[in-house]
């Protein structure tokens, strides 16, 4: 994975690094990149990033794999802080795939000079807080320390991979990969026997692509899944136009909305509505495409009799377009109301069961019991293999926080404070951890949100906090026990008020690591609810927070 794309950033470490640094921030995605804005070019900081890839990007430096794409739309899926940098910048598609993506980030990170700041290929180890001298310690893996007042993580929510422990695995003799630590250069399937292991958001993305070209894919469903068509396309010079021209009333609605997106919730009841004229805005909004089908209803995500409305209609769609009655079974028997657990939107996902070359295995009927030199066992059969794909997913939100090692006050492992799952203040901070401060951390919506528009925000109360400190002469702030209490009760009273708990396997309930605490991670009231709780917070004096403790 160390391999250079071309004309990749090259900055390597200088003199000047040792000093300490007003601030550190580990990771160049779209958060890392716009805090370093933040806090070098708005409040005069002395700033570095530390990436591990050779590029900026974050989770789509990494995510490469076949049918890889953003379901957000792409004239939602940026930075909005500059009218300027929004309409100088010309999105190609409907949905942005990676490579477009990097380019992107690229571009907002030459436009703002920001890569004189970042030192790539540089991967954190571990972080201790030095109480005395009030600076964090990072270590690297080149076996440098740099020290810094302020330690900012911008490691995303899901960048930690999960690749289950399958007995067998170390002996399989073809390859295999994750879909997000993908190679570079691609795996070529032609002529190969392919089992892809996962079919959430990446598992559904991928097996379309995958099936053009393998001489057989044979898909492993352990939780069958709903999916809505995506409608990708090419966006017009006009298109282009329409939404440079909306930015002020897009960027208002993306702030006001709940989920971060530029288009609203209807306010209507699923369940109030008659069942023909449900029926006609569902089918619309399946034609239309795109995660616009949740907020057809405003009751969808409290109200099980509402959601079944919903379920029901898209279990249809997938008996209607799966032809072999048996494969449609499996792929319809879906265990959780919709979008309890996130809800993929796909091209051609389902239709890719009509080719002869794609074949299901219900792996909850017919369990996988190991990995073989030549396949994948399950208790019925073996499955010859050339390649494995594991589109698995990853430790989520925690996971990359956890990776990073963080020692706080008094020598406390974030690991320990952390043993039954995360806690915190706004998602933000860590009691324990001084001036450590979490981007889209667990308890934020991050993930339950259109992510630019929810990292913007974290960044800008960051930086706002950061500026009053030095304008008030606050040299520490860290947040307390009793104000993590508070805030870890909201999130789950929020997440309780919804449908989102009732699904079992869910990520944003760590089910799917083994062994994770099963803690309900992201907040679910809402960002606009966030927005303004995070606001008050600050203008009541940062109230949750204590300064130089
Ligand atoms: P995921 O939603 O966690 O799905 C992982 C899949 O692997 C599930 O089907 C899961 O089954 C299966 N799985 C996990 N461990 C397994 C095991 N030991 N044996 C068999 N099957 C196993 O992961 P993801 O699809 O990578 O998506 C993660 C998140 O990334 C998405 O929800 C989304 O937020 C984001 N994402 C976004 C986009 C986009 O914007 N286009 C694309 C991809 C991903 P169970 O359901 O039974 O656990």
């Amino acid at each position: 994975m160390s391999q250079s794309a071309p004309g990749a950033p090259t900055n390597r470490e200088s003199g000047a690094d040792t000093a300490p640094f007003d601030a550190l921030i580990i990771g160049a995605g779209f958060s890392g990149l716009y805090q370093l804005h933040c806090l070098r070019d708005k409040l005069g900081l002395r700033v570095q990033v530390l990436e591990m890839a050779d590029d900026v990007g974050g989770t789509w430096y990494w995510n490469r794999y076949p049918g890889a794409r953003c379901d957000s739309e792409s004239h939602s899926y940026c930075y909005a802080f500059s009218e300027e940098i929004y309409r100088e910048w010309s999105w190609t598609e409907r949905y942005p795939g990676p490579a477009e993506i990097r380019r992107y980030l690229r571009f907002v990170a030459d436009r703002l000079d920001l890569l004189r700041d970042v030192r790539f290929e540089t991967r954190v180890t571990g972080a201790e807080y030095d109480e005395g001298a009030n600076l964090w310690r990072v270590h690297t893996d080149d076996g440098r320390t740099r020290s810094a007042q302020f330690l900012i993580t911008a490691v995303g929510c899901l960048s930690a991979a999960n690749i289950p422990k399958i007995p067998g695995l170390e002996r399989f003799e073809g390859q295999w990969a994750h879909t997000g630590q993908w190679p570079h250069e691609g795996i070529d399937f032609r002529g190969k026997r392919v089992g892809q292991i996962g079919t959430g958001s990446t598992g559904i993305q991928a097996a379309p692509v995958i099936a053009e070209t393998a001489a057989h894919l044979t898909v492993f469903q352990r939780t069958a899944n709903y999916s809505i068509p995506a409608r990708n396309g090419p966006l017009t010079e006009a298109d282009q136009q329409t939404y440079k021209d909306e930015f002020g009333d897009l960027r208002r609605i993306m702030h006001e909305a709940s989920n971060g997106h530029p288009f609203l919730i209807s306010q209507r009841s699923a369940r109030e509505t008659p069942a023909a004229e449900r029926r006609q805005v569902y089918e619309q909004a399946w034609e239309k495409g795109g995660l616009r089908f949740r907020a057809t209803f405003a009751d969808l995500l409290v109200d099980e009799a509402a959601n079944e409305t919903a379920a029901s209609f898209i279990k249809e769609k997938i008996r209607q377009i799966v032809r072999d009655p048996e494969t449609a079974r499996k792929l319809a028997t879906i265990d959780h109301p919709f979008a309890t657990k996130r809800p993929p939107v796909d091209s051609h996902y389902f239709e890719t069961f009509n080719r002869d070359n794609v074949s299901l295995v219900d792996i909850r009927e017919d369990p996988i019991e190991e990995i073989t030199p030549g396949g994948i066992r399950t208790r019925s059969q073996e499955y010859p293999l050339d390649v494995i794909v594991f589109a698995t997913g990853f430790d989520a939100m925690s996971g990359p926080l956890l990776n990073l090692n963080l020692t706080g006050r008094n020598g406390l492992r974030l690991a320990e404070a952390w043993t039954a799952g995360p806690v915190n203040t706004l998602g933000l901070q860590v009691a324990g951890f001084p001036n450590l401060f979490t981007i889209t951390g667990p308890g934020s919506p991050s993930v339950l949100c259109n992510m630019p528009v929810a990292i913007e925000q974290h960044v800008e109360w960051i930086t706002d906090c950061i500026a009053h400190m030095r304008e008030q002469g606050h040299e520490r702030i860290e947040t307390t026990p009793e104000a993590m209490d508070k805030w870890v009760r909201h999130v789950n009273e929020a997440a309780n008020a919804t449908l989102l708990p009732k699904a079992n396997s869910s990520w944003y309930l760590g089910a799917n690591v083994p062994g994770k605490p099963r803690v309900f991670m992201p907040y679910a009231g809402g960002m606009a609810r966030y927005r303004r709780i995070c606001e008050q917070v600050a203008g009541d004096g940062y109230t949750e927070f204590v300064f130089d403790a």
